[in-house]
């Protein structure tokens, strides 16, 4: 069972689907349920609730979920839902998050347990001690530390962490983070051979392509308005970014573009102008967040055995929000599968 906090467009559920397609060419029958997720932004809300199934409850805010009757309101079904409905077989129950990272984020305010989003930190660590599960799976900026999460949740969780960029499974954009599986050592064991690092180890391969890859729309070139044309005069004097991000001023000391090995630079919130000087245009949105291997087209979402993100019609705007607060794929997946293969449950005595 897959249930998400932040939860964003839905990158861990895109991941599960994936790997359960996977899993059922060698044990038919084993599957994921998603069951709920929480986000509180209305268009990623839209997106989850026309792409992952009528079962999925949408819970709009984290802090009016009640832990002492778990349930809350649902936006889906207009009505309170239970947290999580019903357990399926003996399988674990999982939860994924990834608490808000602006407090510790390097290019954000990095005001740590000073900062105003601490508190939502707080709730969700108390939700997270008083929900029933047993696996919790957290994804959040390489600043955030293990010991802050051992300090919150306690002596009855054990945890393992890795830090993870999609580089490292051979794609070509930068996105460091920090994984980190919790489990309840009352409930569930470590019962594999490998440990987390090793299990990503065996998943390292070579980037073979470039930043210019994701370029893939057949768009024409940009229309530029003097100023960004003036800034991006500046990036060409200055030869260091073939794919400047026209939303930093090249004479800043926020100018940015590809990494040194040509790949993407990690997307924010506020990536929507990185311009492909070759292609003479900005990276589409769509584009955007399928550098996150999500799913924006029937093809893309066959080729990943996924579903294909419903965009409707989301804003150009929000669909840059959603590719800059989102989670790589492939590394979530990596993260879950790991924890589905090294983990069991414990019989009862
Ligand atoms: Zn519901």
């Amino acid at each position: 069972m897959l249930s998400t906090s932040f939860s964003g467009v839905g990158c861990a559920e895109s991941a599960a689907i994936s790997i359960q397609a996977a899993a059922q060419r060698f044990a038919p029958g084993c599957g994921v349920v998603i069951t709920s997720a929480c986000e509180i932004d209305p268009a990623c809300q839209k997106v989850l609730q026309e792409t992952y199934g009528d079962q999925q409850c949408i819970f709009p805010d984290i802090t009016k979920i009640d832990m002492s009757k778990q349930r809350g309101f649902c936006k889906r079904h207009n009505r309170m839902c239970e947290l999580q409905p019903g357990n399926f077989g003996d399988m674990p129950q999982e939860f994924h998050r990834g608490p808000v990272c602006v407090d510790y984020s390097l290019m954000g305010r990095q005001m740590k347990e000073r900062g105003p989003s601490y508190q939502c930190h707080k709730s969700y660590f108390e939700n997270m001690k008083k929900s029933k599960n047993s696996i919790v799976i957290i994804e959040n900026v390489c600043e955030y530390s293990e010991g802050l999460i051992r300090r919150e949740l306690g002596a009855h969780w054990d945890l393992v962490s890795v830090r993870m960029d999609p580089r490292n499974l051979g794609l070509p954009c930068c996105r460091s983070r920090l994984f980190v599986i919790c489990w309840k050592p009352k409930e569930v064991r470590w019962a594999s051979p490998f440990r987390l690092e090793c299990f990503v180890s065996y998943l390292l391969a070579q980037v073979a392509m470039t930043a210019s890859d994701y370029f893939y729309k057949d768009l024409p070139r940009a229309k530029l308005t003097p100023s960004a044309e003036s800034n991006l005069n500046d990036y060409k004097r200055d030869t260091r970014f073939q794919f400047p991000d026209l939303n930093q001023l090249c004479g800043n000391k926020r100018a940015r573009g590809e990494s040194r090995d040509n790949c993407l630079p990690t997307l924010t919130t506020n990536s929507g102008r990185i311009f492909s000087q070759a292609h003479g245009r900005y990276l589409d949105p769509e584009e955007a967040l399928s550098s996150h291997c999500l799913p924006v087209t029937r093809k893309q979402a066959r080729d990943s055995s996924s579903v294909m993100l419903r965009l409707g019609d989301t804003s150009r705007t929000a669909q840059t929000r959603m590719a800059g607060n989102a989670m790589s794929v492939p590394c979530i997946g990596a993260v879950i599968m790991c924890a589905a293969l090294g983990l069991e449950k414990i019989p009862p005595k």
